[in-house]
């Protein structure tokens, strides 16, 4: 048998899944035969099940549904799992698991609103986009009592609270998916169903009103989902040695901040922007001089001020009261909403041309008085962080003039940073409120919500630093999978050294390797003030044309071969978005203000870059040390995998039936592209390429037995399987024998079937 570490299997070979499925051909002894169940593929490239009418020669006629009457190459069809089998809630049950199988078995069960299905030990949710009955109370009561057991994410909250007790072992659920795939609602439900425990001084209710907060100022409406969450996140929910619930601990990754400043027309900037101004009371709407949200300049770009069906007023009433009850002060949280009205009149804060070299000043207005209000500072301390910028060059302290590019962009990094700093501050409040402090003895159960594998046309930063995620979580998983097959295999004694799975180290080691991968290569190109994209991407192409997971491609352009696919990303705006620069006069505007938070955030700042306030100006463009953001990422990842490492995972895979955000529209293409990438046909190939049907030899030999043409020997049920096998000529390559069970490869039990389907 092989070591404990996952052996690899040749580069991508688990890019076509079902590569190897039982085609028609293969089985062609037992024939397309008349009446037979069989997939086909219709000119859209959706399979439709089908039956078969007629066969002559190598083509058949294939009955796809009430007059409609197909003829195709008999090899071209796929066999069907009978039709006991439709609807199955683990997709292991199934005979066949080729790709048809499984598309045909999710779409079965979600037209009955069976959102949940099993893919052996992963739970796979397809949203349905509309209210279904399967939550509450008393599904909540009957999961606890058992007395219902068909998949749900209450079922897996639940094996995870049993297992955390039974094995005194932390537990994690893993939530993965695209955007709009269901994830955060998911992250919810199973937090309901922990909460439901409760806890007792009300920390269960605290950990809930979190969500409202967070969502409001880390969410937003995309074209992909209305509620769109910008940030990925890590709840670990504590528990007593009791059992209870006695506290939590909120961890937030990479929130897109140029949300702040920018976002694409039909989509709209954070929701609390928009709740502010709809929901705030007369009196707050004066003091911090709120106008209409179609008046800002920075929501004005994406021409979308509300969401169909949401009452932002409303959830600005839901959030303040949240804030109430995760004890943020009126006072505290009056300062949160000033920075949020500060950085919306920055994008107001306007420019005026002072010489013949398109150097400027900021314009004394409506806009730039309130924002210096909001923060604190002068107008005088405000134009010059925006329109100067302070210098070190050959030691001597230079003072430049920003031209309007450089202003308004110095404007909006300001306006990210506060935005940022005012997200980070409000989750360390959350935590400080729902911390049990150091002398917590029990137990955690972490549930991680955070954004999947992204592939999009043009694929930027955001999509290199979550595919890198991805990818290490992809890991975490197949050897977690890997480990429950050999575990069993092992258990009962048989040989799992033909076992196979894929694993991405190598794709990892790209992005992590030192000095030569990409992760080393762009931060060290970051740090030189000459450097473009350019140029960092001819370096990649340079230094890593070898490798295998790598390709370059024409100009600022290069390729990494994931797990999932193959994406081409585009290097513009790499450099600047991974050095992330707040100019040191923009810090020091923040420290200088006599409001609370901004200095706090500038003290944040200042300790994390390597500057002391000694060194107030630097020279070169990176002006600011700090940790660069792909290097704070690898950190904020390396850290939550460890955390991982320890606890005990349950993997939930949601599934986006449709782009279009409707109930009861499911695309095959879709849906197959999302199983792909989430790694759930890799569940399947995993299986496959193991022995996913497994039968005890007492049910083998009860269920086959009397297909027996000749007596045998003895009677116990190893002999009577063993001979089973013999007479219907099993080879021996597709099974193997344990201690307690038979197990098989794909297909095999859906010959037995078939025969004992027509014998009975
Ligand atoms: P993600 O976090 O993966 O981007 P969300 O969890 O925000 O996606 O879900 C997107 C939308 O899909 C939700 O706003 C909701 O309308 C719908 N949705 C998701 N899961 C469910 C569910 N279990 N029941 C009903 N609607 C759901
Ligand atoms: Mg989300």
């Amino acid at each position: 048998a092989a070591g404990a570490t996952p052996r690899r299997l040749s580069p991508r070979a688990a890019a076509s899944p079902t590569e190897g499925d039982a085609r028609w051909s293969d089985i062609s002894s037992y024939g397309a035969k008349k009446k037979h169940r069989v997939f086909c593929q219709l000119p859209n490239g959706d399979w439709a099940l089908c039956t078969v009418l007629t066969t002559s020669g190598d083509e058949s006629v294939l009955k796809v549904s009430e007059g409609k009457v197909l003829r195709l190459k008999t090899d071209s069809l796929q066999p069907a799992n009978p039709e006991i089998l439709d609807g199955v809630d683990d997709l292991m049950q199934l005979s066949y698991l080729s790709e048809p199988s499984v598309l045909y078995n999710l779409q079965y069960r979600y037209s009955q609103d069976m959102i949940y299905t099993k893919a052996g030990p992963v739970l796979v949710a397809v949203n349905p986009f509309k209210k279904v009955s399967l939550y509450g109370n008393e599904y909540i009561d009957a999961y606890r009592n058992k007395s219902m057991d068909s998949p749900h994410v209450y079922a897996i909250a639940d094996a995870a609270l049993r297992e955390m007790k039974r094995d005194e072992v932390n537990q994690s659920i893993i939530i993965s998916g695209e955007s709009g795939a269901g994830k955060t609602e998911t992250a919810k439900i199973a937090m309901q169903y922990l909460a439901s425990l409760g806890g007792g001084s009300g920390i269960e209710y605290e950990i809930l009103q979190t969500n409202p907060i967070l969502e409001a100022f880390g969410n937003a409406k995309t074209l992909r989902n209305d509620n769109s969450s910008r940030f990925g996140k890590l709840i670990e929910i504590h528990f007593s040695t009791t059992g209870r619930i006695c506290g939590a601990m909120i961890q937030t990754f990479l929130l897109e901040k140029s949300r702040v400043v920018q976002c694409a027309v039909g989509e709209r900037f954070y929701h609390i922007f928009y709740q502010l101004c709809a929901g705030a009371p007369a009196s707050l709407r004066e003091k911090l001089n709120l106008k209409k949200v179609d008046e800002y300049k920075y929501l004005k770009q994406s021409c979308c001020y509300s969401i169909a069906g949401v009452d932002d007023a409303q959830m600005f009433r839901t959030v303040t009261e949240a804030m109430n009850i995760v004890h943020i002060s009126k006072e505290d949280q009056e300062n949160v909403f000033a920075m949020v009205s500060a950085v919306l009149w920055l994008g107001d804060v306007s420019f005026t041309v002072i010489d013949n070299e398109n150097h400027v000043e900021i314009i004394v207005d409506e806009a730039s008085k309130t924002v210096a209000e909001l923060l604190g500072c002068s107008i005088q301390d405000l134009n010059l962080a925006l329109s100067k910028r302070h210098m070190k060059v050959n030691n001597e302290n230079i003072v430049q003039k920003l031209t309007l590019v450089q202003a308004t962009d110095t404007r909006d990094a300001l306006a990210k940073s506060v935005y940022a700093s005012l997200f980070e501050w409000l989750v360390e409040q959350i935590n400080k409120s729902l911390s049990v402090g150091k002398r917590r003895t029990g137990r955690s159960i972490s549930i991680l919500d955070i954004y999947g594998f992204e592939s999009f046309d043009k694929n930027s930063f955001e999509q290199f630093c979550i595919n890198y995620a991805n990818e290490r979580l992809q890991q975490h998983f197949n050897r977690h999978l890997f480990k429950l097959e050999q575990e069993e295999y092992v258990e009962d004694g048989i040989d799992w050294a033909k076992v196979d799975f894929e694993d991405n180290q190598d794709c990892l080691s790209l992005f992590e390797k030192k000095p030569l991968g990409l992760l080393s290569l762009l931060d060290e190109e970051s740090t030189f003030p000459n450097a473009t994209d350019l140029t960092f991407a001819n370096k990649l192409k340079q230094h890593l044309d070898s490798n295998s997971c790598f390709r370059g491609e024409r100009g600022k352009a290069f390729a990494v071969r994931h797990y999932a696919g193959e994406v081409a990303y585009d290097t513009s705006g790499f450099l600047e978005k991974n050095r992330d620069l707040l100019h040191m006069d923009s810090i020091q505007l923040l420290a200088k203000c006599k409001t609370s938070l901004p200095k706090m955030f500038a003290s944040k700042m200042l300790v994390q870059s390597d500057n002391s306030m000694s060194v107030p100006y630097r020279s070169s463009a990176a002006d600011s040390q700090k940790l660069s953001v792909a290097m704070k990422f690898k950190g904020q990842l390396f850290q939550l995998m460890q955390r991982l490492e320890n606890t005990t995972p349950h993997f939930i895979r949601c599934i986006k039936p449709n782009n279009l955000q409707l109930p009861a529209i499911y695309e095959q293409g879709l849906v197959l592209q999302q199983l792909k990438c989430c790694g759930v046909l890799e569940v399947v190939r995993i299986s496959r390429s193991g022995y996913p049907t497994r039968m005890t030899h007492q049910k083998f030999a009860r269920r086959y037995g009397f297909l027996l043409l000749e007596d045998v020997a003895s009677q116990d049920p190893l002999s009577v399987s063993v001979a089973i096998l013999h007479q219907f000529n099993i080879l021996p390559e597709m099974y193997q024998v344990g201690y307690t069970k038979l197990f098989f490869r794909t297909g095999q039990i859906g010959k037995l079937e078939d025969t004992r389907n027509r014998t009975l």
